[in-house]
C-alpha cells in the first residue's frame, strides 16, 4: 500500500477537491453567457452561479489556451516530410482532471484521441464515475461496453479511462500506465490545470520528472498561479489558504523562468512559460477575443491585468519522434501595449 499523505496545515484534501466544484461552476457560468460551448458541464454542477465578467473572461482565456494547444497536438502528423507514415494514435493524460468535460467535447467534435485518461483523488473519481453512469449523454460517449464502478471510482472503456490515484505517490503512477493501457511510446499530451500548485514542491518535481522519463514524445501543459511576492499575489495566496487550499508549490516556482526550469531540470527537452496577459494578447485567436469581448460590459481593466499576470501557461516538450517542431506559442516579440489585450 502506498503511504497516505498528511495534510499540510495550510492545505486539506477536501478543500483542494472543492476547487474542482468551483472550476465547474465557473465554466458553467461562462457557458451560460456564451463564452464557450460545453453541453456537459451542467451535469456536474449542483448549484449554478453567475460569475463576474472578469472571472468569466479569465476562465475563457484558460479554456481557449488549453484547447488551442490540444488542437495543435492532435493535428501534428508524422508525415510532414512526405514519407507517408499516416496518422498515428495519440493519448491525453489529465492529472487532477476533476469534472473536466474535455473528453466528451472532443468526442462530439470528432477530435477525441485514441486514448483519454483522467486521474484524480478517489473521492472525485467516484462522483465522476457515478455521474457518467447516471447520465446517458455521458455514458453513450464512453461506449456501451464500458465498465463503470462508482465504488472504485473507475471507468474503463476502450478509449476512455477514469482512475483514482493520489498523484503524490509516484510508484502508483507507474501502475496507472499499465491499468490505463497507456503506451509510453505514443505521442502523449499531459494536462495539469490548477493541480500541481496545490502539491508540495517535491511531489510536483517528482511528477514532472516521472512524466519526462516515461513519455519520450510528449507535451506537458501546465496552467497555474505565479508571482506570490507582490501585493496581489499575497492576497491571492491568503484567500486560498483561508479556504484550506494553500498554494504549496508557488514559492518553488514563483516566476516564468522558474516554471521553465522546473521542466528542463527534470529532463524535458524544452519548456516555455508565458503569463496569461501575454497568452491572451499573443496566442488566443483575435476573432474569438472580438466575439467574447462583446458578451458582457467589462470595465475592470486594472484588476484584469493584475489577475492575468498571476496565472501562466507553461508547456514542455519531449520530441523523440520529431512531431512538435511547429508546436507552441508563436515566435514573436511580446506585445508591448497590453491594452490591446482587452480593447473592445
Ligand atoms: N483540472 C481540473 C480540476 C482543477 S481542481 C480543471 O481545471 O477544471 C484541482 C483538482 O486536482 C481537484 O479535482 C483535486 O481533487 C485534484 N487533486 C489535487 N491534488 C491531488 C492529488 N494529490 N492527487 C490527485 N488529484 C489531486
Amino acid at each position: 500500500m502506498a503511504k497516505p499523505f498528511a495534510d499540510d496545515s495550510r492545505s486539506n484534501r477536501t478543500a483542494v477537491q472543492a476547487t474542482n466544484d468551483d472550476a465547474s461552476a465557473s465554466k458553467l457560468s461562462c457557458v451560460k453567457k456564451g463564452y464557450m460551448k460545453d453541453d456537459y458541464v451542467h451535469l456536474f454542477v449542483k448549484k449554478q452561479l453567475r460569475r463576474a465578467p472578469i472571472i468569466n473572461r479569465g476562465y475563457f482565456a484558460r479554456w481557449a489556451a488549453l484547447r488551442k494547444m490540444l488542437y495543435q497536438f492532435l493535428d501534428c502528423e508524422p508525415n510532414a516530410d512526405g514519407n507517408g507514415n499516416g496518422i498515428i494514435r495519440k493519448q491525453i493524460l489529465s492529472l487532477g482532471a476533476g469534472f473536466d468535460t474535455m473528453y466528451f467535447q472532443l468526442q462530439d467534435e470528432g477530435k477525441a484521441p485514441y486514448l483519454y485518461v483522467e486521474l484524480d483523488f478517489i473521492e472525485v473519481t467516484s462522483k465522476k464515475a457515478a455521474l457518467i453512469e447516471t447520465y446517458s449523454q455521458l455514458r453513450d460517449k464512453v461506449g456501451e461496453t464500458a465498465s463503470i464502478s462508482s465504488e472504485k471510482g473507475e471507468v474503463h472503456s476502450d478509449h476512455y479511462k477514469l482512475l483514482p490515484v493520489d498523484l503524490r505517490n509516484i510508484e502508483n503512477l507507474n501502475d496507472i500506465i499499465a491499468q490505463a493501457n497507456l503506451d509510453p511510446s505514443l505521442p502523449t499530451f499531459i494536462i495539469a490545470e490548477c493541480v500541481l500548485i496545490y502539491l508540495d514542491p517535491d511531489s510536483s518535481r517528482a511528477i514532472v520528472g516521472w512524466a519526462s522519463r516515461t513519455f519520450s514524445t510528449a507535451i506537458f501543459f501546465l496552467y497555474e498561479q505565479i508571482h506570490p511576492d507582490d501585493a496581489f499575489g499575497q492576497q491571492m495566496i491568503r484567500n486560498l489558504e483561508s479556504r484550506g487550499c494553500g498554494l504549496l508549490g508557488i514559492y518553488a516556482t514563483p516566476t516564468l523562468q522558474e516554471k521553465e526550469n522546473l521542466f528542463v531540470d527534470q529532463g524535458w527537452q524544452k519548456a516555455v512559460a508565458w503569463d496569461m496577459l501575454r497568452v491572451y494578447s499573443d496566442f488566443i485567436e483575435a476573432q474569438e477575443k472580438r466575439r467574447i469581448e462583446r458578451l458582457e460590459i467589462f470595465d475592470e481593466f486594472e484588476e484584469w491585468y493584475m489577475m492575468q499576470e498571476h496565472y501562466c501557461v507553461t508547456y514542455a516538450i519531449n520530441d523523440a519522434m520529431g512531431l512538435f517542431k511547429e508546436f507552441g506559442f508563436p515566435n514573436k516579440q511580446p506585445t508591448t501595449n497590453t491594452s490591446t489585450a482587452t480593447s473592445t
